[in-house]
C-alpha cells in the first residue's frame, strides 16, 4: 500500500472489506495457501487460531438480505444475528471458510452448532464453551481447560503443534493492533469531525476480517494522516457533539452510525461485540499463555452472555458513563436476543436510580435502512438536551 494515502482514502478501503466481506475472503484466499477459520461472535481466542497458523475471520459483515434463507431451518423468533449468518453459509458466502468455531453464549448459538452442521458442513467445527457461571471459584480453571481442549482440537486439523512461544508471538500481535485501535478510537471521541461512528466502528469490524499485521500497518497510515489534520483543526474550534455510551451485542444495523453521525452524537464507548469491548482489554504477556488468554476473558467488560453477579453489568456501564463523560447510555438490542432481553429490565432501573438518562431501542439485521430508529434516536437526545 502506498506510504502517503489520504485518510478518506483509508477509510475507503476499510469500508469496502466490511461492505463485502465474501470478496474478502476471496482475496485473503488468492495471496497464500494458509486455512482460514471463522468464527461467530463472540469471545472465541482468535489468538489460538492464529498462532496455529490458519487466519481467523469473523462472521460480523452481515448482509440483510441473507437472513431469509435460513427460514427453513431456524425459528423465526431467533436473533437475526445468527439466522443471516446461517443465511449467508447457506447462500455460499463463507465456501471458501476451512473451518468454523461458533461459541456457545446462548441458547440460539447452542442451537444453531447441530443445525450448521447438517446443512453447510465445513472441515472443522468447533464450539467454544464459555462458563455460564463467571463467579464461581472453578469458571477459571475451567476455562483455561476448555483453551487447552480446543487447542489441540486445532493442532489436530492444522496437523501441528502450538508451541508456547508461537501462541506468546500471536498474543502481542493481537495486543498490539487491539492498542492502536484504543488510540484511534480516543481520538474518535475527542474529534469525531476527523473520525466519525460509522468510520471508527468499521475499522473495528474490519480488524476482525483482516491480517492483523496488515490492519496495524494501516492504521498507522491513518495515524499520521489524522495527526497532521488534528493540528489543522485546533484554530478552527470544535464542533458540539452528545457523547452517548452504546450497550447491546452489535451495532446493528449500520445506519444506526449514519443516523449519530448526522446529529453529531459521538459514541463515547460501548459494550458491543463488534464495538470498543472488542479492543478495550489486552491478554497479559507475562506467564502461561493459556492462563493469560483467559485472565483477559475474566477483565472483559461485562456481556449480558458473560457476567458475574447481578449487577456487575450495571456497575460497569455506570463506571463507562462516568469515565467517558457520556451524556446517557442507549441500549441497541436485537429483536430476540435473548440475554439481553433479560438483562434490560435490572440495567434500567440501576442506570435510572443512578441519574443516567437512558433508552432502548430494538434492532433487526434486515430491518430497512433508517426505519424508526432516526426517530426514536432524536427523541432521546432532545430529552437529554440535545447538542450541548
Ligand atoms: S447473544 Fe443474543 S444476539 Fe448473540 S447469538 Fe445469542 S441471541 Fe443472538
Amino acid at each position: 500500500m502506498p506510504a502517503r494515502k489520504h485518510a478518506k482514502k483509508i477509510y475507503e478501503h476499510f469500508n469496502k472489506i466490511v461492505a463485502d466481506p465474501v470478496l474478502q475472503i476471496k482475496r485473503l484466499k488468492k495471496t497464500g495457501s494458509f486455512r482460514i477459520i471463522g468464527w461467530v461472535p463472540t469471545d472465541v481466542p482468535e489468538e489460538l487460531i492464529h498462532a496455529a497458523g490458519a487466519l481467523p475471520i469473523g462472521i460480523v459483515a452481515l448482509e440483510r438480505q441473507a437472513v431469509s434463507l435460513s427460514t427453513p431451518h431456524m425459528q423465526v423468533w431467533s436473533c437475526s444475528l445468527m439466522r443471516c449468518a446461517l443465511g449467508m453459509a447457506l447462500e455460499g458466502s463463507f465456501d471458501l471458510l476451512n473451518g468454523l468455531i461458533i461459541p456457545v453464549i446462548c441458547d440460539t448459538t447452542r442451537m444453531v452448532t447441530g443445525i450448521w452442521k447438517q446443512v453447510k458442513p465445513y472441515a472443522f467445527m468447533d464450539n467454544f464453551l464459555l462458563p455460564k457461571q463467571v463467579d464461581r471459584p472453578s469458571a477459571k480453571d475451567y476455562l483455561i481447560g476448555e483453551m487447552g481442549r480446543l487447542k489441540a482440537r486445532l493442532e489436530q486439523f492444522m496437523d501441528r503443534t502450538i508451541t508456547a512461544s508461537e501462541l506468546c508471538a500471536s498474543i502481542r500481535l493481537y495486543n498490539h493492533n487491539r492498542s492502536v485501535m484504543r488510540k484511534l478510537f480516543s481520538l474518535h471521541t475527542e474529534h469525531p469531525e476527523l473520525l466519525s461512528n460509522r468510520n471508527m466502528y468499521n475499522i473495528i469490524k474490519s480488524s476482525m476480517l483482516m491480517p492483523k499485521e496488515l490492519h496495524t500497518n494501516m492504521i498507522a497510515e491513518l495515524w499520521r494522516e489524522l495527526e497532521k489534520k488534528v493540528d489543522d483543526n485546533k484554530s478552527a474550534g470544535k464542533k458540539c457533539h452528545v457523547r452517548l455510551l452504546l450497550s447491546g451485542k452489535v451495532w446493528e444495523p449500520p445506519v444506526i452510525m449514519d443516523i449519530f453521525d448526522g446529529l453529531d452524537i459521538v459514541s463515547a464507548g460501548d459494550d458491543f461485540c463488534t464495538g470498543y469491548r472488542y479492543i478495550a482489554n489486552d491478554v497479559p504477556e507475562t506467564g502461561e499463555p493459556l492462563r493469560a488468554l483467559a485472565e483477559r476473558q475474566f477483565n472483559r467488560l461485562p456481556i449480558a452472555a458473560f457476567a458475574g453477579k447481578s449487577g456487575d453489568r450495571a456497575k460497569s456501564i455506570i463506571k463507562m458513563v462516568e469515565e467517558t463523560h457520556a451524556h446517557g447510555v442507549l441500549f441497541v438490542h436485537l429483536k430476540y436476543c435473548e440475554p439481553e432481553n433479560f438483562d434490560y429490565p435490572m440495567l434500567r432501573d440501576d442506570l435510572s436510580a443512578y441519574g443516567i438518562p437512558n433508552c432502548r431501542i430494538e434492532t433487526e439485521i434486515d430491518s430497512l435502512p433508517g426505519e424508526n430508529y432516526f426517530e426514536q434516536i432524536k427523541a432521546f437526545i432532545d430529552s437529554i438536551g440535545g447538542v450541548v
